[in-house]
């Protein structure tokens, strides 16, 4: 009998594998191979700062200084690099915002987040008034983590490539059944498709669609350029600029209205020659309060979910996988803002 069977294959679900494995214990994990999901299209860009509120993210202090450490250990485990330290920076839009960041970077708790440049950049950037260095932010290629984790999990005959059938599974007080698999606990980490998980009674998401380009153009930066969109380099002069948000048509569709924002908003700063080259897109897992959903899955005492990454999967999954692990091991407790307790379960007559 395996200790995990784990439902997906995104962050969320490599995450945990990766996080339980460490800790000794077995897994298997079922997924079914998308190129559409969250987790394929992602920019991957992790980013403690929220500019327009002048604040950082929720819990910003635990989980954004363990991201490099973190991603640079499972890099080693998966034997190539997934991990690229290059740091936003975020172009501040008028001289008066400059004043104000200026200030808040020496006086207030942001002075541990951002450092204030007011340096020369490329002549391509529309950025007079200098930028904000980000500190503890870079990007991870988030679609390579998952192939690289689901192929270590293939060759040890702990990965079924496949679309998981809820029909077929039965929890018990004791142990958990799926075809000729037999493990004590599951673990549903299915992003946006957990709404066709029939044993989930009560969480439900408010998933938003993202689009992306990938644009072409001659210029060397080993940094995210962001304001309004962030552009962020991939190697042999690509970049991906993005994203949108949208919470209408939850497809994977590319649009026009997409396409069209994200370059309104990239001329914006950039004045460069570019082509566009590809354009993609996905849905987030989000929840309706943006934090991420872990625990229990009421009413079995051995099913356990972890979703709700939103627009901060690569942030968040190092920090939340590793508190769920503590927590099936070890009984550490999860904090109610992102517990499952906050679903509340009603007995279905
Ligand atoms: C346009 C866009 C840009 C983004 N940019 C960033 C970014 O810069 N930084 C960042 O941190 N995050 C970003 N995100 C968000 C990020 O993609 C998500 O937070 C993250 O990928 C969620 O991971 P997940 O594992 O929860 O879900 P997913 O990636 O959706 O993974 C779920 C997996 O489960 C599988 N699955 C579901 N149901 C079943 C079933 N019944 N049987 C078998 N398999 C099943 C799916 O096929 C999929 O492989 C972006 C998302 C989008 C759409």
């Amino acid at each position: 009998m395996i200790d995990y069977l784990i439902v997906g294959g995104g962050m969320a679900g490599c995450n945990m594998a990766y996080n339980l494995m460490k800790n000794g214990k077995t897994v298997h994990m079922i997924d079914e191979d998308s190129d559409h999901a969250a987790s394929s299209i992602a920019a991957g860009i992790f980013n403690p700062l929220l500019p327009r509120h002048r604040k950082v993210a929720y819990n910003a202090n635990l989980i954004y200084p363990m991201i490099t450490p973190y991603y640079k250990e499972f890099e080693t485990y998966l034997g190539q690099q997934i991990l690229f330290e290059q740091p936003i920076q975020y172009f501040i839009e008028t001289n008066s915002d400059l004043n104000d960041w200026s200030a808040m970077a020496y006086s207030t708790h942001l002075s541990h987040w951002i450092e204030v440049h007011n340096t020369r950049v490329p002549y391509e950037f529309k950025a007079p008034n200098g930028f904000l260095k980000i500190k503890h932010s870079g990007w991870v290629d988030a679609k390579l983590m998952g192939s690289l984790m689901k192929k270590k999990l293939q060759v040890a005959n702990c990965f079924t490539n496949a679309r998981f059938d809820y029909e077929m599974l039965n929890i018990s007080d004791t142990e958990i059944n799926y075809q000729h698999l037999k493990a004590k606990s599951v673990i549903f980490c299915e992003g946006k498709e957990v709404k066709e998980n029939s044993w989930n009674k009560n969480i439900s998401l408010k998933p938003a669609k993202g689009e992306i380009l990938i644009i072409k153009t001659n210029l060397e930066i080993n940094y995210i350029a962001q304001q309004g969109v962030f552009m962020a380099p991939l190697g042999n002069n690509l970049f991906k600029v993005g994203s949108t948000f949208s919470w209408d048509e939850l497809d994977e569709i590319p649009t026009e209205a997409g396409r069209k924002e994200i370059i309104y908003k990239f001329e914006k700063f950039f004045r460069g020659e570019y082509e566009v080259v590809d354009h993609y897109a996905g849905v987030r897992p989000s929840s309706g309060d943006r934090r991420p959903i872990l625990g229990p899955l009421q009413p079995y005492s051995n099913a356990f979910v972890l979703n709700g990454l939103g627009s901060k999967g690569v942030a968040l999954a190092p920090y939340y996988s590793e508190l769920l692990t503590q927590f099936l091991l070890k009984g550490d407790t999860i904090e109610k803002e992102v517990n499952t307790s906050r679903y509340k379960f009603e007995v279905q007559h």
